[in-house]
C-alpha cells in the first residue's frame, strides 16, 4: 500500500547513522520522517563489533594497500574480489582510490578522520544519555 506523509524533513536509512541524524533533528525541535524497509538498526548497525573506534584513524586507501594490490586483486585466498566484468565501470573510483592511498592524501585523511573521531566518546555518551542507554556502554577499552 503507498502511504503519502507530509514531512519537514525525511531521513532515508534507519542505521545508526540515519538514527542519529534523526535524533539530533528532533532534539532541536524538528519533524523527521525515518524510511527504511527493514526494521531499524536491522543493517550493518547491527551486527557490528560495538566498539567506539576512535583509535581507527589509518584510512583503508594507504600506500600499504597499494603496494599489495597485486596480491589483493589475484590471490585466490584475498579477502578483495571484483569481478572483471564490473572492472569499466568501478574503474573512475578506483582510479580516486589509487590517489587517495598515495603517501600524502593518507596522512590529510588520517588527520581529517582524526578530527572526526576525536570526541566520539564524549558524543556517544551524551547520545546515550539522550536515549536511556547509558547501560549498554563499557569502558574497558579493547585489545
Ligand atoms: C562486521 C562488522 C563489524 C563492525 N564493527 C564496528 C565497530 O566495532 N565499531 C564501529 O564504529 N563500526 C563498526 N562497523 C561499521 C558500522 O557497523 C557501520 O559503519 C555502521 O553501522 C553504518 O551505519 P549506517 O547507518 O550507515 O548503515 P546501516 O546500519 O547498514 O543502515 C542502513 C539502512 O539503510 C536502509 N536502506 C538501504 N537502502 C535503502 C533505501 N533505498 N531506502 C531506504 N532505506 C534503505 C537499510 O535497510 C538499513 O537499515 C562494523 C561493520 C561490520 C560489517
Amino acid at each position: 500500500m503507498v502511504q503519502h506523509i507530509s514531512t519537514q524533513i525525511a531521513v532515508i536509512g534507519a542505521g545508526v547513522v540515519g538514527l542519529a541524524i534523526a535524533e539530533a533533528l528532533c532534539a532541536e525541535g524538528l519533524e523527521v520522517v525515518l524510511i527504511d524497509p527493514e526494521a531499524p538498526g536491522s543493517g550493518a548497525s547491527y551486527g557490528n563489533a560495538g566498539t567506539i573506534a576512535d583509535y581507527a584513524v589509518m584510512p583503508v586507501g594507504s600506500p600499504d594497500v597499494l603496494r599489495n594490490l597485486p596480491s589483493l586483486l589475484f590471490n585466490r585466498n584475498s579477502p578483495l574480489a571484483i569481478r572483471p566484468g564490473a572492472l569499466g565501470a568501478l574503474a573512475p573510483w578506483l582510479l580516486r582510490f589509487a590517489r587517495q592511498s598515495l603517501p600524502g592524501a593518507t596522512r590529510r585523511n588520517a588527520q581529517a578522520l582524526a578530527g572526526l573521531l576525536e570526541g566520539a566518546k564524549t558524543l556517544w555518551g551524551d547520545l546515550a544519555a539522550r536515549i536511556g542507554g547509558l547501560d549498554l556502554m563499557r569502558g574497558e577499552g579493547c585489545l
